[in-house]
């Protein structure tokens, strides 16, 4: 057989195939766009689970006219431009592959005004060679991403597509977690029509509380045992289950450096330092940590799920001892206020 080069759209579903699990990692990808362009406000329209429709609006920065085609190509990107950036990411994005696949797999089209242009553009890209076309829009300074009929030509992808409301689930959660690590974004979801989340922006403890109520339910947020904890160049926040607690909390969310990450290293610790005070497997944790960006690899994996520690022993110590120390603080006050 003689070597070929893929023609894009299919090389560009092949990249597809890593990212674009379901509707919730399209809506992953778009937002976390939103947030890297400056966005302070992101509406997200969904019909029948993200099958039919993805709609996301943000008000950030806009793409150029120019840069338009550039947006929908594959390795194009605006965040890094050397090995050495890659080094200390801190933006969601950096390898320039998600509207490239996500518009192969479905009927994407971008509109977007720059605060420099008086008009809006709207771009899609067509056929094998995913040319892409470009025709005047209304759209106030912002981007709105449009995926219509998601997987419609992988119809292998289709199939695994779960219910309209499985779908939807997994979207909602998902944006919960974003809700947390950026409570400074004002953020709504529809879905078919009808809202049903609204994050108001949240700048002060008392906004934050709110958002974590509606996030992780009252019981969780009324009486969570906050966390606050600096060391060196490491520092770790949030809020840990109460061990008064008996029931579970099924909240489990670890943000590095702003970035939703599954680390075993993070539930090993909380672990740890619940060992001798409740029975509960696994307790409820919302933690946010901060550390140098070149102290950890975040191109691990394709969705950027996981993350790399260059010293991860520290890091669990770390977070161990700020957890053991916020709990032990908590059961002293609350020996103080029990009645005699
Ligand atoms: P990456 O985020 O890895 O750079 P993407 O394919 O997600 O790759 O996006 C490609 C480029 O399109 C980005 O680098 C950015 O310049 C531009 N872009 C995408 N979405 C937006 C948006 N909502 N607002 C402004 N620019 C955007
Ligand atoms: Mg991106």
């Amino acid at each position: 057989m003689a070597i070929q080069i893929l023609p894009p759209q299919l090389a560009n579903q092949i990249a597809a195939g890593e990212v674009v699990e379901r509707p919730a990692s399209v809506v992953k990808e778009l937002v976390e766009n939103c947030l890297d362009a400056g966005a302070t406000k992101v509406d997200i329209e969904i019909e029948k689970g993200g099958a039919k429709l993805i709609r996301i609006q943000d008000n950030g920065c806009g793409i150029s006219k120019t840069d338009l085609a550039l947006a929908l190509s594959r390795h194009a990107t605006s965040k890094l431009h050397t090995l050495d950036d890659l080094e200390a990411i801190l933006s969601f994005g950096f390898r320039g592959e998600a509207l490239a696949s996500i518009s192969s797999v479905s009927r994407l089209t971008l509109t977007s005004r720059t605060e420099e242009q008086a008009e809006a553009w709207m771009a899609y890209a067509e056929g094998s060679e995913m040319a892409v076309k470009i025709q005047p829009a209304a759209h106030p300074i912002g981007t709105t991403i449009d995926v219509a009929d998601l997987f419609f030509n992988t119809p292998a992808r289709r199939r695994f597509l779960k219910s309209d409301k499985t779908e939807f689930a997994h979207i909602d959660e998902w944006l919960k977690r974003m809700a947390l690590v950026r409570p400074d974004i004002q953020l709504t979801l529809k879905h078919n029509g009808k809202q049903v989340r609204h994050y108001r922006p949240a700048n002060t403890d008392n906004q934050f509380l709110q958002r974590l109520t509606q996030v992780a339910g009252r019981s969780f947020a009324e009486q969570a045992v906050k966390v606050e904890c600096n060391h060196e160049e490491l520092q770790l926040s949030g809020y840990l289950q109460s061990p008064q607690q008996s029931e579970l909390q099924d909240i489990h969310y670890f943000y590095v450096n702003g970035r939703l990450v599954r680390d075993r290293l993070v539930n090993h610790a909380v672990r740890q330092a619940f060992a001798d005070l409740n029975e509960l497997e696994q307790p409820g944790y919302v933690l946010m940590l901060q550390l140098d960006p070149h102290q950890v690899d975040v191109n691990v994996h394709p969705a950027k799920h996981e993350v790399r520690f260059h010293q991860a022993r520290y890091v669990h110590d770390f977070i161990l001892q700020a957890l053991t120390s916020a709990l032990e603080q908590s059961v002293a006050i609350s020996a103080v206020n029990e009645p005699f």
